[in-house]
C-alpha cells in the first residue's frame, strides 16, 4: 500500500515552527516509504484567514525544499485542496447522514446555548456538553437558519493507538453531539478534515498534540461513514526559552520561517534543525543532508517528551552549513545583506564573505562585518592615547608584517603572536592597541581577519601613522 500522507495548513496564519515540523515529519515519512506527500489549504475559518496566510505558508515550504506531490494550488489527483472549493463535496456528505438518521438539524441560536451552558455550569458541571434537544425535532424555526449536528453515542470508550504516544482512549459522553456544518453552509474542521482524509486516501495523520482532543471526534465520523480509519500521530509540542510552549508571546524565538529566512539562515539548516525537533536517529550525529534524512527516517523514534527550541543549536547547525557553502553559493547568500554598500567592488565583498565565512552564525551578521570597511576611521583621544603607552607593540608588530609574503590571517596572526612574545604582553594588551591603531574599536570581530581584507598596505599605513605621530 502506498503510504499518502499531507499536512493541512489553515491559512490563518504564516508558516510557523510547529507548522513547519509537522509538514517537514509527514514529508519525512512519505518519501522514506515511497508514498505521497500532499498540502491541503483549510481554510474554512473564513473570518479568520489572513491575506497572504495561503502563499506565505507553501512558499515557505518551497524554500525549504517541501514540495507537495500534487499540486496544491492546480489541483491534482483529488483536488482542489482548498476546502472552500470542495463545499459541494461536504454537502453530499451531510445530506448522507442526515438521511441515515445520525446528523440532525439544530435552530438553536447562540444566546440559546449560551443560556444553556451557563445554567449547566451554575448547576456544578464545568465541560457541558449540547443537551441534544433538537435531535428528533421536524419543525424548524422560522427566519432560524439550522447548523447540523452529528449524533454521538454516550455509551463506551473511543480509543486509538497512537503512533507516538500508544493507547489513547476517550469515554464517547465527554464528547456530546458536536456541529458538522455551520448554520451559514460551512463545514467545520473536524468534518472537512475526515471528508478530505478519506477522499484524498490519507493512510496517516500526523499533527500537533493540540489535535489529540478532535481525533475521537473524527473517528467516530469515520465509523459512522462506514471508512477506514488513518493512523494517527500526535507530535509533541515545542518548547521554547522559556520552557513553555512556543507562541508568540515568547519574544526570544522567531516564530516564522520568512523570519529566518531573512537573517540569513540556510534552507538546508532549518531543514536539519526541524527533523530533530521531536525525533531523534541513532548514534549521536547531528548534521543530515535532507537526503540522509528521508533515507533514515524512522517514525518509531518520535518522541513523546516536549522538544526544545534550542536557539544555539540552531545557530550551531546554521554555521556548520554556512561553513560548507562554495564560493559562488557563498556570494549568493551574502550578496543581498550587502547590496547597500556600493563603494565596495564585489571582489572586496568577497574577500570580506571569505574571511568571516568560518564564523557566520547567521547571513545577516555580515552587515556590520562590512561596515569596517567603509566607516569613516578614527581614532578618539582616549583610545590614541592607549596606542600610544603601547607603541612598542606596534613597532614590532609592523617590522613583523612588513615581511609577510602570502598576506593571510595565520601569516598575521602568527606575526601577532611573536610580537607577543618577544616583548612578553599577551591578551588585551597585545590586540587592542593594534585593533584600536587600525580599526579605531576597541572590539570587533577577529583582528587577524579584519587586517587580512585591509590588505597588507592600508594595515601598514594605519598602524605608521601611530608612529610618525610618535
Ligand atoms: N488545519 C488544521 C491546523 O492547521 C490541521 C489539523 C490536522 O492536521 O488535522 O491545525
Amino acid at each position: 500500500m502506498t503510504r499518502r500522507l499531507r499536512y493541512a495548513p489553515s491559512p490563518t496564519g504564516k508558516l510557523h515552527i510547529g507548522g513547519a515540523r509537522t509538514a517537514l515529519l509527514n514529508y519525512l515519512i512519505a518519501k522514506n516509504t515511497g508514498g505521497k506527500f500532499i498540502i491541503r489549504i483549510e481554510d474554512t475559518d473564513i473570518s479568520r484567514n489572513i491575506n497572504d496566510g495561503e502563499l506565505n505558508q507553501i512558499k515557505n515550504l518551497a524554500w525549504l525544499g517541501i514540495k507537495a506531490d500534487e499540486d496544491p494550488i492546480k489541483g491534482g489527483k483529488f483536488g482542489p485542496y482548498r476546502q472552500t472549493e470542495r463545499l459541494n463535496i461536504y454537502n453530499k456528505y451531510v445530506d448522507e447522514l442526515l438521511e441515515k438518521g445520525i446528523a440532525y438539524k439544530c435552530w438553536c441560536t447562540p444566546e440559546e446555548l449560551n443560556k444553556e451552558r451557563e445554567k449547566e455550569i451554575a448547576k456544578g458541571n464545568p465541560s457541558p456538553k449540547y443537551s441534544g434537544r433538537c435531535y428528533g425535532r421536524k419543525e424548524g424555526v422560522k427566519g432560524v437558519k439550522p447548523s447540523i449536528r452529528i449524533k454521538v453515542p454516550t455509551e463506551g470508550e473511543v480509543k486509538w493507538d497512537d503512533g507516538v504516544r500508544g493507547i489513547i482512549s476517550f469515554p464517547k459522553k465527554d464528547i456530546g453531539d458536536w456541529v458538522i456544518r455551520k448554520s451559514n453552509g460551512i463545514p467545520t474542521y473536524n468534518f472537512a478534515v475526515v471528508i478530505d482524509d478519506h477522499l484524498m486516501e490519507i493512510t496517516d495523520v500526523l499533527r500537533g498534540e493540540e489535535h489529540i482532543s478532535n481525533t475521537p471526534k473524527q473517528i467516530l465520523l469515520y465509523e459512522a461513514l462506514g471508512w477506514d480509519i488513518p493512523k494517527f500521530f500526535h507530535l509533541s509540542i515545542i518548547q521554547g526559552e522559556d520552557r513553555k510552549k512556543l507562541s508568540k508571546r515568547d519574544e526570544k524565538t522567531l516564530q516564522f520561517i520568512h523570519l529566518y529566512k531573512e537573517r540569513g539562515y540556510l534552507p538546508e539548516a532549518i531543514f536539519n534543525f526541524l527533523s530533530l525537533l521531536g525525533w531523534s536517529p541513532e548514534g549521536e550525529k547531528e548534521i543530515f543532508s535532507k537526503e540522509e534524512l528521508i533515507k533514515i527516517f524512522d517514525e518509531n523514534r518520535l518522541s513523546k517528551a516536549p522538544s526544545f527550541f534550542d536557539i544555539k543549536k540552531l545557530l550551531w547547525t546554521n554555521n556548520q552549513y554556512i561553513k560548507e557553502l562554495n564560493e559562488k553559493d557563498l556570494q549568493k547568500f551574502l550578496n543581498p545583506f550587502v547590496k547597500n554598500f556600493r563603494y565596495l567592488s564585489q571582489e572586496q565583498k568577497n574577500l570580506i564573505f571569505k574571511t568571516f565565512q568560518p564564523q557566520l552564525k547567521e547571513g545577516i551578521e555580515i552587515i556590520e562585518l562590512t561596515e569596517l570597511f567603509v566607516e569613516e576611521y578614527s581614532v578618539e583621544n582616549e583610545l590614541k592615547e592607549f596606542v600610544e603607552e603601547n607603541i612598542n607593540t606596534i613597532k614590532d608588530f609592523l617590522k613583523r608584517i612588513k615581511k609577510i609574503k602570502k598576506w593571510e590571517v595565520n601569516q598575521i596572526k602568527s606575526a601577532m603572536l611573536k610580537t607577543g612574545s618577544s616583548l612578553n604582553v599577551k591578551g588585551r594588551n597585545l590586540m587592542m592597541p593594534i585593533r584600536i591603531a587600525t580599526t579605531g574599536k576597541k572590539s570587533g570581530p577577529d583582528i587577524a581577519s579584519v587586517l587580512r581584507v585591509f590588505g597588507k598596505e592600508k594595515t601598514i599605513l594605519r598602524l605608521e601613522k601611530f608612529i610618525n605621530e610618535d
